[in-house]
């Protein structure tokens, strides 16, 4: 029997030595100590020992019990010494490392172009008005010649929030609430967020567009014909080469889209021109007579002109970003660049 339990500490002691984790420790404990276990099975046998042996036999066993014992202590506490020593070293900090700053955030391009444009047209007289965004049927298409059956109001697919309510689709109901306050001369820009429902790599269903008005005794053609040269001179460059194309608004008579030969291939036809050389930029037109009659103003005594742009289709084109979605996802490596 003592030959047996000096084997069974030998086999426990070698078993412990190879344990690596909290859960092989326990298993050795269950395994020799537990109430199932091989010493406790031995010491029940302690009936069979003769007499004279019992009382070393249980001595021994008992030794046996406490070495075993305190082995398993010794291991578990290395053991959590060294998870403790682990975890230190994992969440080490290193305080002599430079900080990593604060980086300084940029103007977004829409709000750049946006501030150019104002600027350019600031040194010609126009002031900067704004105008609600969730706007009348009224002023967004009644005011400006489009009443409800007209076809042109397929050509601005509309968000309505009620029946005579709706979000702009073009900023020029700014132009109206204008004109209904004030007498000419007028000279103003309004610039803001206008909403289709549209969504592709060129539309998104906001966008942004600047319009701008002047409105006085004599005003020609010609005067919409240098002003606009001026200004897309300004911003695409001296030498822009600029075209204008008859066209059609409900508030304009006549009207002219106004195109620049294609800044990517200088007008040898490429994919964002299509083919074409040229890249619409602008709508214009002289205002229409119905437009003044609806706010007060007598046609025969004043003229004027009005135009609108798309900002983003002017960043785009300026700064060479082929996707208009770009412009809103406010990735801070994409608006770095500007
Ligand atoms: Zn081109």
């Amino acid at each position: 029997m003592i030959a047996d339990l000096q084997q069974l500490e030998k086999d426990a002691l070698a078993e412990l030595d190879s344990a690596r984790t909290a859960d092989a420790v326990q298993a050795v404990r269950t395994k020799y100590l537990g109430r199932k276990g091989l010493l406790t099975g031995l010491l029940r046998n302690i009936a069979s020992v003769p007499p004279e042996e019992k009382p070393l036999f249980g001595k021994r066993c008992n030794e046996v019990k406490e070495r075993l014992e305190a082995g398993i202590a010794a291991v578990q506490d290395r053991q959590a010494q060294a998870q403790k020593e682990d975890v230190l070293a994992r969440e080490k900090i290193d305080v002599t490392l430079p900080g990593r700053g604060i980086r300084p955030g940029r103007v977004h391009p829409i709000t750049q172009i946006r501030r150019e444009i104002c600027d350019v047209f600031a040194a010609f007289g126009f002031s900067v008005v704004e105008g609600p965004e969730v706007e009348l049927d009224y002023y967004n298409f009644e005011a400006l010649n489009i009443p409800k059956d007209h076809p042109a109001r397929d050509m601005q697919d509309t968000f309505y929030i009620s029946d005579n309510m709706v979000l702009r689709t073009h900023t020029s109901p700014v132009q109206v609430r204008i004109m209904e306050k004030v007498q000419p001369p007028v000279r103003i820009l309004s610039p803001g967020r206008v909403y289709r429902p549209d969504s592709d790599v060129s539309h998104t269903p906001m966008f942004h567009q600047i319009e701008g008005l002047l409105v006085d005794r004599g005003v020609s053609f010609a005067d919409l014909k240098g002003i606009l040269s001026a200004f897309l001179k300004k911003v695409f460059g001296e030498d822009t080469v600029l075209r204008f194309r008859p066209s059609f608004f409900p508030f304009t008579e006549p009207s002219a889209e106004v195109d620049i030969r294609c800044v990517m291939c200088a007008g040898k036809g490429c994919r964002v021109c299509g083919q074409s050389g040229w890249l619409e930029i602008l709508g214009s037109g002289m205002v229409d007579p119905a437009v003044f009659q609806n706010v007060g103003y007598d046609p025969e005594v004043y003229t004027g002109f009005a135009f609108g742009l798309g900002l983003e289709r002017i960043a785009m084109l300026k700064y060479g970003i082929s996707d208009i979605r770009l412009l809103f996802e406010n990735d801070i490596r994409f608006l770095r660049q500007f």
